[in-house]
């Protein structure tokens, strides 16, 4: 079954096999989101107050798309989601290591490193997953629906 206990230990195993050079100093959560049509998936650091922003070793929290729950999406899908965001972690962004760039995917730097780190293949396979079967299957999944119209309540002033 593919729930959150799943992921955890999916991103357990990518990052024993892969990212064995990168520290943690924080605690990393990983979870299904919401369902998405754009987003695969997100890496922040929760701050809930400024000081908060202070405390370089606060939590990440890594979220995967809801709908990668469904078993029909292959398992390559999601590891190469996992192993793009522990790239942002392994670049200091999201996470208390020092900032290696100024932008997150500034000149292809996650994919450079996902190939360094042995994920060409996931990558390849990914990408043409995508490409042919992403589109179909989310106008199955996750049809557009018409705006409904609203009507606009009328109001009553009163002058
Ligand atoms: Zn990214």
């Amino acid at each position: 079954m593919r729930d959150n206990t799943w992921l955890f230990q999916k991103l357990d195993e990518i990052w024993d096999e892969n990212f064995p050079d990168i520290p943690q100093h924080n605690d990393v959560i990983i979870k299904f989101g919401r369902k998405a049509r754009q987003r695969l998936g997100s890496i922040k650091q929760e701050a809930k107050t400024a000081r908060d922003l202070l405390n370089k070793n606060r939590k990440t929290i890594i979220t995967i798309n809801g709908l990668f729950r469904d078993l029909v999406v292959p398992e390559y899908v999601i590891t190469a989601t996992i192993a793009h965001e522990m790239c942002h972690y392994a670049h200091g962004f999201s996470s208390p290591l020092d900032q290696k760039f100024s932008n997150p995917h500034q000149g292809g730097v996650v994919t450079k490193e996902m190939k360094a780190r042995g994920f060409t293949k996931e990558l390849q396979l990914q990408k043409k997953w995508l490409k042919d079967v992403w589109p179909k299957y989310l106008e199955e999944k996750m049809p557009y629906k018409p705006r409904q119209r609203r009507r606009r309540k009328m109001v009553i002033k009163w002058i």
